[in-house]
């Protein structure tokens, strides 16, 4: 897509900080980090959400990512990773192409996540269940 940050990124229109790339994904480092190394796994064909992927898509964005975080391990040393994917405006997707965010995380960090919970009982997570699984 001609506006779309990532597409230019994939192009080579807008420079970026390339941390592995091959066929089917460029993975760089987030202009705007969480921590050190926080790097983006991009599909390089513009798609905008994950639920709109392909299996394969989804696979080789999964595949990738696991491959950065072995690179991270050796080059940066993290205690652990946060991995996520934000898919819509409500859920904080600010570029609207598919991407995986790969997060270093080190104790002296200054990330927080903090979910808000609902409470549901017993039969409401029967029927959602059953409503989700019959969709499937
Ligand atoms: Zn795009």
């Amino acid at each position: 897509m001609q506006d779309c940050i990532f597409c230019r990124i994939v192009k080579g229109e807008i420079p970026c900080h390339i941390v592995y790339e091959n066929r089917h994904i460029i993975a760089f480092l987030d202009i705007n980090p969480m921590t050190e190394g926080h790097t983006l796994v991009v599909s390089k064909a513009h798609i905008e959400s994950f639920s709109d992927s392909s299996i394969d898509i989804a696979s080789k964005i999964a595949e990738s990512s696991v491959t950065v975080a072995g690179a991270l391990k050796k080059a940066l040393k993290p205690e652990g990773f946060n991995y996520f994917i934000n898919e819509g405006k409500l859920a904080g997707q600010l570029v609207m192409h598919l991407h995986m965010h790969v997060v270093p995380r080190y104790s002296d960090d200054d990330v927080k996540f903090e979910a808000g919970r609902v409470e549901l009982d017993d039969e409401k997570m029967k029927a959602i269940a059953k409503r989700i699984s019959k969709e499937i």
